[in-house]
């Protein structure tokens, strides 16, 4: 912003001649309202022959421009600043972390699960301790019904005692014969005493979180700062889990070393039967040639016992044939020697 200027003799001075008071204002475009002197506007000076004002004359434009200016703006300018200072001004109301609605509803919600929590603590211990004390009752009657049977059995007893003790042998009969058969009934242990316990959630305790709500800024929601205590706790769940999955890899691995080994066994069991078969393969292959060999000398001792045998025929037919002819011959010998 311009400063006022230091008043001097001259007003105003001349920009180029700073000894002469610029009485001018120079109207071109290109000079752009300079000032100008006498000297300015004849022979050598910058406005010669430029079409120029008396200052005087001119100062209402100036005035009107700083006017417009300011008024410019103040509209334009220092209107929305002061509409913002008001409206930041409402919205530090509005921020004020002490009358913040947010803070209150946090409140009311943890208020609110505090009481519910604190209602259901008083119910659950409520409930218990009636059933406990309702099966106190029950075994303090049982006590006295025990107590009261022992006090009749004992005044029994010293009873017989008693007649024992006596003269009387109407009595010592009686004792022997009714005061021996009196029966006393049991009385067994109560069976309506309830079992009471109490189970802990499996939730566990952070997630209280889930239940309160969470504080979103902009869109994100607030990652709550995990506490030591949490994260130790998670760490060593997180270490238990991991020690739980080893011990079960470890137990496969072992089951599979043994299961090769078992194959392995197996296999090896299978190679030596298969050498074993091979083995009597191989006789049998041998025996079979042998038996070859041996058929094939069979055969060939049939084929000559049967050219033997078919010679032997021949021959035989031979003698049949001469043994005919020859009796042939007898009988017609006989024959002749008989008609002659
Ligand atoms: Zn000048
Ligand atoms: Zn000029």
């Amino acid at each position: 912003m311009a400063q006022a200027h230091v008043r001097c003799a001259i007003d105003p001075q001349c920009p180029s001649h700073p000894s002469t008071e610029a009485i001018f204002v120079c109207l071109e475009n290109q000079c752009d309202e300079q000032l100008a002197c006498p000297k300015c506007i004849t022979g050598a000076g910058n406005h010669n022959k430029h079409n120029v004002e008396l200052l005087e004359n001119h100062l209402g434009i100036f005035k009107k421009k700083i006017n417009d200016y300011n008024t410019n703006t103040r509209e334009q300018i220092l209107g929305p600043l002061k509409k913002m200072v008001d409206r930041v001004t409402d919205d530090l109301e509005a921020f004020d972390p002490a009358t913040s609605s947010i803070l209150d509803e946090i409140e009311t919600r943890g208020k609110e699960i505090n009481e519910q929590t604190s209602t259901l603590v008083t119910e659950f211990k409520t409930k218990c301790s009636q059933i406990r004390s309702c099966n106190r009752q029950k075994m303090e009657h049982y006590r006295s019904r025990l107590l009261g049977k022992i006090t009749e059995i004992e005044a029994d007893i010293s009873a017989l005692d008693r007649f024992l003790a006596g003269d009387c042998k109407a009595d010592i009969v009686n004792a022997a014969k009714s005061g021996l058969c009196k029966k006393y009934q049991d009385l067994p242990y109560p069976d309506d005493i309830k079992d009471v316990s109490f189970k802990v959630s499996d939730t566990p305790l952070n997630d209280v979180a889930n239940l309160l709500g969470t504080v979103l800024i902009g869109n994100e929601q607030v990652v709550r700062a995990e506490p030591y205590t949490e994260t130790i706790k998670r760490l060593e769940d997180h270490i238990k889990s991991m020690e739980q999955k080893k011990r079960i890899d470890e137990a496969r691995i072992q089951k599979s070393k043994k299961e090769l080994h078992d194959c392995t066994q197996r296999g090896q069991d299978y190679q030596a039967h298969i050498a074993n078969l091979q083995e009597e393969l191989q006789n049998a292959r041998k025996e079979g040639q042998y038996y070859q060999a041996h058929n094939g000398k069979l055969q060939e001792e049939l084929q000559s016992a049967r050219k033997e045998i078919t010679a032997d025929a021949h021959e035989k037919k031979k003698m049949q044939d001469s043994i005919n002819d020859l009796r042939a011959l007898g009988t017609h010998k006989v024959k002749t020697e008989f008609e002659s």
